[in-house]
């Protein structure tokens, strides 16, 4: 019988899906890994499995323990799904800002969710920091203890990475992937899979995507960490170099608009069936740059980041976007054209 011992046993593990017009465009061989088809739903469940496997080896999370998070929604879905599967509870701190939908989903699963006010990182009350102090109190508090996951810093994320989604996409591809394109939340996709392509082949091309808001298409150009503009799409977007970031070997960099990314993310919709989130649009459009800047005949790969189920009150919905000047999936607006 194959079967998984838990619910951890499926995570990772995920299929190579052909992007074919992003391929035909380019004469070359885009494939997105479908993490969406994990467990919970995202490319974190992977960091945070990672995460609460090197708490647990370490000794910092004991059986009833509490697991504290900031995060935009994906990573503590993550989190609750592992917690829920081992023993431990979860606590988790959410910018008001992030889709109603995420907040459900960690509700549902019986995390603790705390929403803050959206507040830069450089502020006290950023709920990044938030949840560092609140885990100390915790730690105090509960006698089975507290951790903090820190998926920004604690680089047991990119080690996830490093470990698992790396080299699944080298053996997928029988080696023969040429380039790794990724958008940049914590920045353990985008370092842990660039240093294990790197570590097998060294020609392998590294490329960050990053939306506008975000200041590391600037870092990466110019060594000067500088943003401007802002973007609708969530869990992406980062203003600093984190741990997690520290020593990434990244080649290429783009700046990915909301308007090509999200044109981007209704094409796969309507014309592959891919239903997929805002951050797989900025993901895909660097992918099909970086396979121009490497011309045609290469095999490029990226990741396909969470479903757009996850996001139907935003970038899914044609008054939002209008309201953002972008453009709306027609199939929504569209009158019936069969009649009953
Ligand atoms: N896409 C989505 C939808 C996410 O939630 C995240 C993580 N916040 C990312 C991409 C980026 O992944 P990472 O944290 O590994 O950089």
């Amino acid at each position: 019988m194959a079967f998984a011992k838990s619910v951890i046993e499926a995570i990772g593990n995920t299929p190579l899906i052909k992007l074919r017009r992003a391929s035909e465009e380019t004469q070359c061989l885009i494939l997105g890994k479908a993490e969406f088809q994990n467990p919970g739903g995202s490319v974190k469940d992977r960091a945070a499995l990672a995460i609460v496997a090197d708490a647990v080896a370490r000794g910092a999370l004991k059986p009833g323990g509490v697991i504290v998070e900031g995060t935009a929604g994906n990573t503590g879905i993550g989190l609750a799904l592992v917690a829920n599967a081992l023993g431990y509870k979860t606590v988790i701190v959410i910018p008001e800002t992030q889709s109603q939908e995420k907040k459900d989903l960690l509700r549902l699963q019986g995390a603790e969710l705390i929403e803050v006010p959206a507040v830069p990182y450089a502020d006290p009350n950023n709920y990044v920091k938030l949840s560092g102090r609140l885990a100390e109190r915790l730690a105090k508090e509960n006698p089975a203890g507290a951790i903090w996951a820190n998926q920004f810093d604690n680089v047991a994320n990119r080690q996830g990475h490093f470990e698992t989604t790396g080299p699944e996409i080298f053996a997928q591809t029988d080696g023969r992937v040429d380039g790794f394109v990724s958008a940049v939340g914590t920045g353990g996709t985008l370092a842990g899979v660039g240093m294990a392509l790197k570590a097998k082949n060294p020609g392998v091309q590294i490329a960050l995507a990053d939306p506008p808001g975000a200041a590391l298409y600037s870092y990466y150009t110019t060594g000067e960490l500088k943003s401007s503009g802002s973007s609708i799409t969530e869990g992406i977007g980062q203003g600093r170099i984190t741990a997690n970031l520290e020593g990434a070997p990244i080649d290429f960099a783009y700046q990915i608009g909301d308007e090509e990314s999200v044109r981007l993310v209704f094409d796969l919709a309507e014309n592959e069936g891919l239903l997929l989130g805002g951050s797989s649009g900025v993901n895909v459009a660097g992918a099909i740059r970086l396979a121009r800047e490497l011309g045609p005949g290469h095999t490029i790969v990226t990741i396909l980041c969470d479903s757009g189920s996850r996001y139907q009150s935003k970038l899914f919905n044609p008054e939002f976007l209008r309201s953002k000047n972008l453009p709306t999936p027609g199939w929504l607006e569209r009158p019936l054209q069969i009649k009953p």
